[in-house]
C-alpha cells in the first residue's frame, strides 16, 4: 500500500500538492443551498405560483436533478412546468432571492482558513479540482475571500473530463508539476474525490462524507490509499 507520503513533515519536494474539492468539502454547499431555494419558493408561491410550498420545493429539486446544478435556468422550468408558461416575475424573484440568500450565508467551514493556514506554512502548494464551472467556482473561492491560497482552479468544464475520470487528475497533475506519489486530493465524494484521485496514482482523504460501510471494505479490502476523517479542521493530524 501506497502510504500517504507526503505526511512525513521532511519529506516535501516540489512536487508535494494538496488538492481540494470545493462543494462540501471547503464550504456547506448543500445547507445553504437548501435555504437559498427554500427562500426563494416560499416569495414565489406567496407571489402567485399556484402550489404548496412543499410541493414547489420538491418540483424545484426534482428539476434540479434532471437539468444538473449547474444549469442556469431551474426557475424558469419551474414556472413553466406549473403555469404551461413562462413568468418572468416569479423567474426574477426566484432568482433574485435565491442569490441574495446564498450570498449572505455562504462562508467556509468554521475551520477551512486555519487548515488552508497550515498547509501554506507546511509548504504545499494547493490547487481547486472541481466538477463544475470555472467562474463559478472562482466566485465561491473570491467570495469566501480564501482564492490567494490556491495557485489553479482545474474544473471538469475547462478539461472536458469529470472527476472521477483520470484525466481530469492527469491534467491538474500536469498544470501543477506534480508528482502523483507526493500529492493528495481532499474531498467528500467516495467515488468523484478518492477513487478517482486513487486511480491516478494520488493519495486522498475524505471529508465531510457519507461513505458506505461496503466502501469502508473494499478501502481496506484493495488497500486503497484512502484516509477518512471527519472534517477539514482535521487535515493537520494527517499532513
Ligand atoms: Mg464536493
Amino acid at each position: 500500500m501506497k502510504k500517504l507520503r507526503l505526511m512525513r513533515k521532511t519529506d516535501k519536494a516540489d512536487e508535494s500538492v494538496v488538492f481540494f474539492d470545493v462543494d462540501d468539502t471547503l464550504l456547506d454547499t448543500s445547507t445553504f443551498a437548501e435555504t437559498a431555494r427554500k427562500a426563494a419558493i416560499e416569495l414565489m408561491v406567496d407571489n402567485g405560483l399556484p402550489l404548496d410550498k412543499d410541493e414547489a420545493y420538491y418540483l424545484l429539486k426534482d428539476i434540479i436533478k434532471e437539468k444538473g446544478s449547474n444549469y442556469d435556468r431551474h426557475f424558469n422550468v419551474l414556472t413553466k412546468t406549473v403555469l404551461g408558461k413562462e413568468d418572468p416575475m416569479l423567474v426574477a424573484l426566484g432568482m433574485i432571492t435565491y442569490h441574495n440568500v446564498k450570498f449572505a450565508l455562504l462562508r467556509p467551514f468554521p475551520k477551512t482558513d486555519d487548515t488552508l493556514i497550515y498547509l501554506k506554512s507546511q509548504g504545499y502548494r494547493l490547487a481547486v479540482i472541481s466538477n463544475g464551472l470555472t467562474i463559478k467556482q472562482w466566485e465561491k473561492l473570491v467570495r469566501l475571500n480564501i482564492y490567494p491560497f490556491f495557485d489553479e482552479v482545474i474544473t471538469s468544464e475547462e478539461v472536458g473530463f469529470s472527476k472521477p475520470s483520470p484525466k481530469i487528475y492527469q491534467e491538474a497533475l500536469r498544470r501543477m508539476k506534480g508528482d502523483p506519489d507526493k500529492c493528495v486530493m481532499i474531498g467528500n465524494k467516495f467515488k468523484e474525490d478518492a477513487l478517482g484521485a486513487v486511480n491516478a496514482g494520488m493519495s486522498a482523504i475524505l471529508v465531510n462524507s457519507n461513505v458506505t460501510e461496503r466502501e469502508k471494505i473494499r478501502i481496506k479490502k484493495e488497500k486503497l490509499d484512502i484516509k477518512i476523517i471527519e472534517d477539514i479542521g482535521q487535515v493537520n493530524r494527517v499532513l
